[in-house]
């Protein structure tokens, strides 16, 4: 009867400290996937996730957008309110992006106060509206004290034929520059 006991209570301590590693080993992937202001997914795991969208696309032949947003004037937020009040913008930003995003999208922040949106399946006509509906959430949504007002500017490549993640990528990129020069406070399509 004791080694019966024994033999349980062994195999339950088993399972549960395999349960802790596992939990354990779960946590600290998810820590090193996130970024710590946002919450989002940092630069690596968007990057990845990036290359698995690209993977996928290329044999389903379902449509692949992106979207490159960066946050505009953003030095003159830092020198005029402080790095903690720019911290706190940014981390706002990252918010209200996650509301917009899809269930199967993917939102990081690659940069200071750059930061990327996936979406899978989603061809550019639909993801343009997406992004133009980001840009005034957040133009709309970032006045109320001590939360300086901003805006953001965004860049939309869709993935073409012979694509690879770095050269979608960099077409996003480039469009984002493009908002810029434009004036910012606006979405650009790669050309
Ligand atoms: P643009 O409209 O062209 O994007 O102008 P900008 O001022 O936003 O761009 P720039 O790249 O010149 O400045 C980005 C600033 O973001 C510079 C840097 O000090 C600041 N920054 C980068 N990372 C962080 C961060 O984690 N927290 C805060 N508070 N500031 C950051
Ligand atoms: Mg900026
Ligand atoms: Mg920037």
């Amino acid at each position: 009867m004791f080694m019966v006991i024994r033999d349980v209570t062994e195999k339950y301590l088993l399972q549960r400290d395999r349960n802790v590693a596992l939990e354990t080993a779960r946590l600290a992937r998810k820590e090193a996937d996130t970024d710590a202001l946002t919450g989002l997914a940092n630069r690596r795991c968007a990057m990845a996730a990036l290359d698995r969208a690209v993977a996928v696309a290329r044999r389903s032949g379902q449509p692949v957008s992106l979207i490159v947003f960066d946050i505009d004037h953003f030095k003159q937020v830092n020198d005029r309110h402080g790095h903690l009040v720019g911290d706190r913008v940014i981390a706002k930003v990252g918010r209200i992006a996650a509301r917009q995003a899809r269930e199967r999208d993917c939102l990081g922040r690659i940069g200071g106060e750059e930061f990327l949106w996936l979406m899978p399946g989603c061809d550019a006509c639909s993801a343009l509206r997406a992004a133009e509906r980001l840009r005034w959430a957040i133009e709309a949504g970032t006045h109320s004290a001590p939360i300086p007002s901003i805006t953001i500017s965004a860049g939309h490549a869709e993935m073409e034929q012979g694509d690879a993640a770095l050269t979608l990528f960099a077409r996003a990129d480039e469009a984002l520059y493009a908002a810029k020069r434009e004036g910012r406070n606006r979405v650009a399509q790669a050309a």
